[in-house]
């Protein structure tokens, strides 16, 4: 399955992406996880891509469409992907079509601003492995602490209040046209993500026709 997550930020696309993962055995390419991940390490890619994510505002498509297509010439990625992310923009989808990168679905998790704006005060994220929590509906079992490594749990500088706002904005402008990109390839589905984590998982599983 080569499955694009479509949604707002904060809409459950790497907690989804995480649990499809495990059900599915494909790997989540999250761009903003490698994104990061580079940043904290300083290589040339994290260095042009800081302050755009520390503003909120997309990574050109060029460093993009570079370290996807560098990520699924791995080989965990030959028997699928689930890409969480990407593409944000619709050069960014024609730059996949263009390389020849299948995407099966492209499945856009439902989910209103106002939502988005309360889910994002409380995320919590772990500084060494990305994983995300929220305070409230999602706690760690030990505060501050990651479940899986352990690691220091903190908040993402773009999880502020401002620049939540200004990455709405820019998902409304720049990626929500992808929504109508799939449909017309017959290959939207859309889903509510207005819930709780295990239903939204039980109508995306439904939604792909999965277990
Ligand atoms: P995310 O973790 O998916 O919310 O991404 C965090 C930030 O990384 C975004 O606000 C952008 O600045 C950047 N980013 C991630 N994926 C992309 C993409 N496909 N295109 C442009 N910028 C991206």
């Amino acid at each position: 399955m080569k499955l694009v997550l479509l949604g707002a930020p904060g809409a459950g696309k790497g907690t989804q992406a995480e649990i499809l993962s495990r059900t599915l055995s494909i790997p989540t390419i999250s761009t903003g996880n490698i994104l990061r991940a580079a940043m904290k390490n300083g290589t040339p890619v994290g260095l042009k891509a800081k302050e755009y994510v520390e503003s909120g505002k997309l990574v050109p498509d060029d460093v993009i469409i570079g370290v996807v297509q560098e990520r699924l010439a791995e080989p965990d990625c030959a028997n699928g992907y689930i890409l969480d992310g990407m593409p944000r923009t619709i050069p960014q989808a024609e730059a996949l079509e263009a390389n020849h990168i299948d995407v099966d679905c492209a499945l856009s998790i439902e989910v209103q601003d106002q939502t988005i704006v309360d889910r994002m005060g409380g995320r919590r994220t772990c500084k060494n492995c990305s994983a995300t929590f929220h305070v409230v509906s999602n706690p760690p079992k030990v505060e501050g602490k990651c479940d899986f490594c352990g690691g220091e749990l903190g908040i993402r500088k773009d999880d502020a209040p401002e620049t939540v706002k200004a990455r709405l904005d820019t998902y409304h402008k720049e990626t929500e046209p992808l929504k109508e990109f799939y449909q017309q390839r017959g290959k939207l589905k859309s889903v509510e993500g207005q819930d709780t984590i295990e239903e939204t998982t039980a109508v995306i599983k439904k939604a792909l026709g999965i277990e």
